[in-house]
C-alpha cells in the first residue's frame, strides 16, 4: 500500500500578475504601471493526519469526500472527509496507522474519535437492564500476532494442515495487520451472564439491545450473518466497528455490510 504522508510544509510561490483588472474586468489601455506580483500560499495537498484521524487534502487544498482515486487505490471518506479505513483480510491496515487511544479501563484502549460516543453506549445499554462484558478493544500489531498464533497453534494440534489451520483461523481471527481492533475502532462486546462468542451471543438480550441500538452511536455489527463470503469472517454477533452516527445509519437501514456500502458510495 502506498505509504501515507504527512505534508506539513506550504510552498509559498509569487505568481505573475493577471492581464485584466479584477475590479472591473476591463483591461485599461492606459494603465502602464507594472503590477507588483502578489506572494500567494499555494494550497497544501495529500495525506494529513491529525489525532490518528486521516484525510486527503486536493489540489484545491479542499478535504476529499466521497470516493477518490489516488495512486491507483480506492479510497472513501465521509462527508467530514474522514477517511473510512476498510480493513479485512485484503485489505491491510495503512503503513504508519497511528490512533491515538485512550483509556476505557480494565487495561483497554480505543481510537479517541470513538470514545464519547462508545461511553454513551454503553451508558444507555447499562440503563436499558443489560449487563456487557468488552473483551477486545484496541489490539497491537504485536496482540494480534500472538492471537493468531496462539489460535493456529491450536487447530494445528488438532491435526488440520498447515494450509487448513490457516484457513480456519483466519476466518475468526484476522491476520496480523488485517484486524479492524488494530484501528482502535472496534470492540468485542458480549453479555456478561452469556459471555460465549459464538453465533449464540445473537440470542442475548445484550446483544439484541446492541445489534438494534448501535447504529445511533455510529457503530455497526461488522460481520453480519450471511456476509462471510464478502468481509471474509464469520458471524460474529459480538464485534462492533466505530464508522460514525452519518455512516452507521446507512449502512443499519440498508443491511448491507461495510464492503458493500464502499463499493456502492
Ligand atoms: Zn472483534
Amino acid at each position: 500500500m502506498k505509504r501515507f504522508c504527512f505534508l506539513l510544509l506550504a510552498i509559498l510561490l509569487f505568481v505573475s500578475g493577471c492581464s485584466f483588472n479584477s475590479d472591473s474586468g476591463v483591461s485599461d489601455p492606459e494603465a502602464t504601471d507594472e503590477v507588483t506580483p502578489v506572494p500567494t500560499e499555494k494550497p497544501q495537498t495529500g495525506w494529513v493526519e491529525q489525532g490518528g484521524r486521516y484525510y486527503y487534502l486536493l489540489e484545491d487544498g479542499s478535504k476529499a469526500t466521497g470516493k477518490h482515486e489516488i495512486d491507483g487505490k480506492t479510497y472513501c471518506f465521509d462527508s467530514n472527509g474522514l477517511l473510512i479505513i476498510l480493513v479485512n483480510p485484503w485489505n491491510h491496515k495503512p503503513d504508519n496507522y497511528k490512533p491515538e487511544l485512550v483509556s476505557i479501563g480494565g487495561g483497554k484502549y480505543v481510537h479517541a474519535m470513538c470514545y464519547d460516543d462508545l461511553m454513551q453506549m454503553l451508558s444507555d445499554c447499562k440503563a436499558a437492564g443489560h449487563t456487557y462484558r468488552i473483551d477486545y478493544a484496541y489490539r497491537s500489531y504485536q496482540l494480534q500476532t500472538k492471537l493468531f498464533v496462539n489460535s493456529l497453534t491450536g487447530y494445528l494440534w488438532k491435526g488440520y494442515s498447515r494450509e487448513k489451520a490457516g484457513q480456519l483461523v483466519g476466518k475468526a481471527t484476522a491476520v496480523p495487520g488485517t484486524s479492524e481492533h488494530e484501528l482502535g475502532l472496534a470492540l468485542d462486546i458480549v453479555d456478561k451472564d452469556r459471555p460465549g462468542r459464538n453465533s449464540a451471543q445473537a440470542n442475548t438480550d445484550t446483544q439484541k439491545w446492541l445489534m438494534a441500538n448501535s447504529w445511533k452511536y455510529g457503530f455497526i455489527l461488522r460481520y453480519p450473518n450471511g456476509k462471510t463470503n464478502i468481509t471474509g469472517i464469520i458471524f460474529e454477533p459480538w464485534h462492533y466497528r466505530y464508522v460514525g452516527k452519518e455512516i452507521a445509519k446507512e449502512i443499519y437501514e440498508s443491511g448491507m455490510c461495510l464492503e458493500e456500502y464502499l463499493e456502492a458510495m
